[in-house]
């Protein structure tokens, strides 16, 4: 629905395995309103964003012209005008944040993902990995876990690393022991953090080696917010990764574009 000459509210829902974001865009350019919430598909996690969205926005879900939902849950979700796949989402969110950006590196809760974009921002090629937690948000989660620390300080206790501990396992049942053994033979806390890093980059890493590594690079997805585990994967793939705060809005922000592109462009 169009409020006034020039202004539409379009929504970008994105339902993933482990945590639900939301963005609101006035006329496909001006973010009004955002949310996330650490819970995935199946639980209160997409009604709470859509709310906190629209508060933040100072709108009502009447005001919306249209819902488009992505993620792993965006087929559950009752109020949606439409869906498309989260690939197509992230490459639109991460051309509007970072135009220039030709990679993406997509480190979510349960997959990792690596996009190869041409010169205009469109989708040449992906792979991805939804196979196995390592090198997931889950495998992050998982020690953090083990080690009583919060998956969201992992970044700063890794800063103050000596010597990187090596985690040979990649499984993350058999790394859980390995962590838990290395916790008992007191290896710190930061050097074991970084370790866990450097095996989560070297996992993402021989998958995006698949895709080739074009720069600019980026990543996106909640993982990006660690910066422990950006810096060891620029260490794995020699190059600078850009990343922009609203990485883990990438897949949502992108919906709501690509909703704005349904009114303007049917
Ligand atoms: P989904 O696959 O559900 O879309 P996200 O892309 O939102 O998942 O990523 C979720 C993962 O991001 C979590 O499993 C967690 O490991 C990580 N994460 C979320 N917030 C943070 C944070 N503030 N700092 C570090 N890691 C985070």
């Amino acid at each position: 629905m169009k409020i006034c000459e020039n202004e539409y509210f379009t929504m970008g829902l994105d339902i993933g395995s482990t945590a639900c974001k939301c963005v609101i865009l006035k006329d496909g350019e001006e973010i009004i309103g955002k949310a996330v919430y650490p819970l995935g598909t199946g639980t209160i996690g997409p009604r709470k964003v859509f709310d906190s969205a629209l508060t933040e926005a100072k709108i009502s879900s009447r005001n919306l012209a249209h819902v488009l939902v992505t993620g792993y849950g965006r087929f559950q979700f009752d109020d949606a005008n439409s869906q498309k796949s989260e690939i197509t989402c992230h490459a639109a969110g991460i051309h509007f944040l970072l135009p220039n950006v030709r990679t993406i590196v997509d480190i979510g809760g349960q997959d990792i993902k690596a996009l190869r974009l041409n010169e205009r921002g469109q989708l040449d090629n992906f792979v991805m990995n939804d196979k196995c937690a390592a090198g997931t948000g889950r495998f992050l989660d998982v020690m953090a876990g083990v080690m009583n620390v919060k998956t969201e300080d992992l970044g700063k206790i890794s800063d103050a690393a000596v010597e990187v501990a090596s985690i040979s396992s990649t499984c993350t049942v058999f790394a859980e022991s390995e962590v838990i053994s290395k916790l008992s033979n007191k290896v710190r806390l930061p050097d074991l953090v970084a370790g866990i890093h450097a095996s989560v980059a070297k996992r993402v890493a021989a998958l995006v080696f698949r895709n080739g590594v074009i720069p600019d690079v980026t990543m996106s997805g909640g993982v990006a917010l660690n910066h422990g585990v950006v810096h060891a994967l620029e260490n794995e793939l020699k190059t600078e990764i850009k990343v922009h705060p609203l990485c883990q809005f990438a897949g949502a922000l992108g919906a709501a574009l690509l909703a704005y592109r349904k009114l303007v462009k049917p």
